[in-house]
């Protein structure tokens, strides 16, 4: 495959009107490129249209208008192609309760036409830990090893792009640690993964790369971590070794004490170096006996990105 697993251009979905509520775009015009053997990130606000995109990466919704392109298969040229090149575990728990996990394998493996030697229904349900389960009913299933099944399903057609709609939603902590690992294993093992979370400690965790939705259209787009710089507010905290009698003065850069004694020094990182502001605390008199940096977290850039809607 060549740099990009997928590429979207100009995409654009506006659902039909329905009684009293006029036709709205959900996507106004979305390009988009993730690269091949990422974990890349949609992140937005409720409504903001992911779960749209998503669908119509898998399939389900059929777009207004644009080109989807699912590793290197036109969704309008190769549509066969194309979905069999993606798995999507989606969000609600929409399974059928009177299928065993080994039996909702085999028949979604017969959906996407994996010939019967292909199949590796046994190796997944190991793969999320539902072996002992392979012969129990659905709906005996509890909610966290349905959603373990949600997952497998989306895996037996050996999709290269793998889609998760808020995966970790509701989950308890034990759950969402297998799961990430799984993510982890199977994106080692050269899968693309692409999901939507609320959590943004979680996609600071896991994702190499993030796209920040808002209205139906991409505000933002980058690696984590540039995302994460262009918050450019730091805070360098200063433990003295004595107490301090003249706080730092020095232009851009704002003193804090706390109450522990330390100093609170803020300041915008791409106008004033860190240089600047330690030659502040020593032209104070001050002796540094420890110093640590914060930063803002994905947090802040999202609130900065989404407030004005
Ligand atoms: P998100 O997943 O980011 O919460 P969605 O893609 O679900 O956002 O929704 C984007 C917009 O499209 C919202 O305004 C939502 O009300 C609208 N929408 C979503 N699905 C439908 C649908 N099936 N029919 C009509 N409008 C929809």
């Amino acid at each position: 495959m060549g740099e990009n697993a997928i590429e979207i251009r100009g995409l654009e979905k506006t659902y039909a009107a329905g009684k009293g509520s006029p036709a709205k775009p959900a996507l106004r015009g979305v390009d988009l490129e993730i690269p091949t053997g990422s974990v890349f990130g949609l992140l937005g606000p409720n409504g903001a249209g992911k779960s749209t995109l998503i669908n119509i990466l898998a399939g389900l919704v059929v777009k207004t208008a644009g080109q989807v392109t699912i590793w290197g298969f036109d969704q309008d040229v190769n549509p066969r192609q194309s979905r069999a090149s993606i798995g999507v575990m989606p969000q609600e728990l929409n399974l059928d309760p009177f299928f065993s996990p080994r039996a909702a394998l085999e028949v979604q493996a017969g959906l996407y036409g994996v010939p019967k030697s292909q199949r590796r229904s046994d190796e997944i349900l190991a793969l999320v830990g539902l072996e002992d389960k392979a012969e129990a009913y659905a709906r005996t299933l509890s909610g966290g090893m349905r959603r373990r099944l949600l997952l497998a399903k989306a895996l037996v057609h050996n999709p290269h792009v793998l889609v998760l709609d808020e995966p970790t939603a509701g989950v308890d902590i034990e759950l969402r640690q297998m799961l990430w690992t799984n993510v982890r294993r199977l994106n080692e093992q050269g899968m693309t993964v692409i999901l939507t979370t609320h959590y943004l400690e979680e996609a600071e965790e896991m994702c190499d790369e993030i796209a920040i939705i808002n209205a139906g259209q991409v505000v933002a787009r980058d690696s984590t971590a540039n995302l994460l710089d262009r918050l450019d507010s730091k805070t360098m905290i200063i433990h003295p070794e004595t107490e301090v009698t003249t706080l730092p003065k020095a232009p851009g850069i704002e003193v804090e004490r706390r109450a522990d004694g330390s100093l609170a020094l803020s300041y915008q990182s791409h106008q004033t170096p860190a240089e600047a502001v330690l030659e502040a605390v020593r032209n104070a008199g001050i002796h540094i006996r420890d110093v640590k940096t914060e930063q803002a977290d994905l947090q802040d850039v999202f609130l900065e990105l989404t407030r004005s809607r």
